[in-house]
């Protein structure tokens, strides 16, 4: 937006003895922007319509833009810079207003992430919500401000943002209350183009309870069963933003307050009352720095569950199976697709397949990916939805009339269609089985496993899962194949399946 203030006297006297009212700037042609949501302020209404009549008088027109409070920021900060070039002080209190806005918007809209990017004299504002990111429509009108912004969150936590190569900053919005929320954010450099700066935002009370995560009732049931087992490693497999850590913090607040717990991660993201939480930093390749170390004290404080946030590296399995031979429950995150593909990634990490396959050491799995729940309020039919071809698979591979679709625009109660995340999950509750599970993973037979694990344990895997809020229109299939991967064609009667392989 090209910007130029007016210059009359009576104007900008007006607009500086009532800024505290009404935020708004005069353009040099008598156009009035002011801030949209203000409008239903009594107050600010009466500035506008005295501000109006002033325009009036002094340039025989008015015409006026209501605008979101971000834009207005901007149009004050391309005046004060054009005006003052002494008013360095006043810009920066800007910038912080316009960061303020920022991450309260963030926040408003249930962002998981913020993303800044700057391009040669521009910059893109985004933000991640429900799992999908997508550009804010306000924007940030270039580069130059959009570093005042970074400078200003680096700020927040007490630092200078190094705009020449990696660095972190971390800091709290509304501390002390149960809103609080931690927003960390990282910094790199793009050679020859800007940076890219990701801030992860986080309320560190929040825990969700495991029965609303997702998990089918039975597969509820099965990650109680491999919780109360008195040892042996749980682990949740999925790829990175599957909502393992999430699942984690719920399943050690479901354990009574008589258990000594302590949580080794980078950084832990939520607090419990009853659970000891210790950071541990990560080397460049991502290993835990001073693992080892951490680990010999917290033998010494004799914890019955070790949360260790991630399995990383072969350090890390040792670490947890070491933990597990002790006889402790030990609750793990790992990069691994579907339960079946578990034990091997454990073998891989040099955890002996003899070991893994017995109960006392290995308790069971899960496996897990978030995927969108859809908006009920604007969700489309399938005689709505553009690709008709797609529509008619799904019906009939469903069996269903009832599937639904993202409208992609959304409506006033969602985001773009979407109305919060949901877990699809496979679960595996290896220790409730006799013995020919675990004979099966000694073996290696890691297909002969998921096989069985079907037919003895009624296992769903995630399609199924899914299949079964597909067919009343909770979750949209192109959304959730996106995510799991393609249906192939088969039976999807949301009853026991027999075959996973
Ligand atoms: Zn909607």
């Amino acid at each position: 937006m090209d910007f130029e203030a007016t210059n009359s006297p009576a104007i900008i006297a007006y607009l500086e003895n009532k800024k505290e009212l009404l935020k708004a700037v005069v353009s040099s042609k008598g156009v009035i922007y002011y801030d949209k949501t203000t409008s239903g302020d009594v107050v600010a209404k009466q500035v506008l319509a005295e501000l109006r009549k002033l325009v009036k008088l002094e340039f025989g027109v008015c015409a006026e833009d209501g605008l979101n409070p971000l834009q207005i920021e901007q149009l004050i900060i391309t005046e004060a810079s054009i005006g003052s070039a002494n008013a360095n002080s006043d810009k920066q209190t800007d910038s912080e207003r316009i960061t303020d806005h920022i991450i309260n918007k963030a926040i408003e809209m249930r962002a998981s992430d913020l993303f800044i990017d700057t391009r040669q004299g521009k910059a893109r504002l985004s933000f991640k919500v429900f799992g999908r990111t997508f550009e804010d429509v306000d924007g940030i009108a270039n580069k130059e401000l959009a570093e005042k912004i970074i400078r200003s969150m680096w700020m927040k936590g007490d630092s200078n943002w190094d705009p020449s190569g990696p660095c972190d900053c971390s800091f709290s919005v509304g501390e002390g209350t149960k809103n609080m929320v931690r927003v960390r954010g990282n910094s790199i450099k793009e050679e020859g183009r800007g940076n890219a700066i990701a801030a992860r935002l986080r309320n560190p009370f929040e825990v969700l309870p495991l029965d609303e995560a997702g998990y089918l009732p039975a597969q509820l049931e099965d990650i109680r069963i491999m919780a109360e087992a008195s040892g042996g490693l749980i682990v949740f497999a999925g790829p990175t933003d599957s909502g393992k850590s999430t699942s984690l913090t719920s399943l050690v607040s479901l354990l009574p307050d008589d258990l000594r717990k302590i949580e080794i991660a980078d950084p832990p993201e939520v607090f419990l009352d009853h659970c000891t939480h210790v950071t541990i930093e990560r080397n460049v390749e991502g290993s835990y720095l001073g693992l080892d170390k951490i680990l010999g004290a917290i033998v010494r404080q004799n914890p019955d569950v070790l949360v260790l946030g991630e399995i990383r590296d072969r350090m890390s399995a040792a670490a947890a199976m070491g933990m597990a031979q002790q006889g402790k429950r030990v609750f793990t995150s790992l990069h691994a697709n579907g339960c079946a593909g578990v034990p091997p990634r454990l073998i891989d990490l040099g955890i002996g397949a003899n070991l893994l396959g017995f109960k006392e050491f290995f308790a069971g799995c899960v496996s897990q990916n978030l995927v969108a729940k859809l908006c009920p309020h604007c969700s489309m039919t399938a005689e709505e939805y553009q690709d008709k071809d797609s529509a008619r698979r799904y019906q009939k591979l469903f069996d269903s009339h009832a599937i639904r679709f993202t409208r992609p625009g959304g409506c006033s109660k969602c985001i773009k269609g979407v109305k919060g995340q949901t877990l699809v999950a496979q679960v595996y509750p290896l220790v409730k089985d006799s013995g020919r599970a675990y004979e099966l993973i000694r073996k290696a037979l890691f297909s002969d496993l998921a096989v069985y694990m079907a037919k003895e344990h009624g296992v769903t895997d995630k399609h199924c899962s899914a299949a079964l809020r597909i067919v009343d229109g909770q979750l949209d299939p192109v959304e959730v194949a996106k995510r799991i991967g393609f249906f192939p064609d088969r039976t999807y009667s949301g009853k026991r399946l027999e075959s996973v392989a």
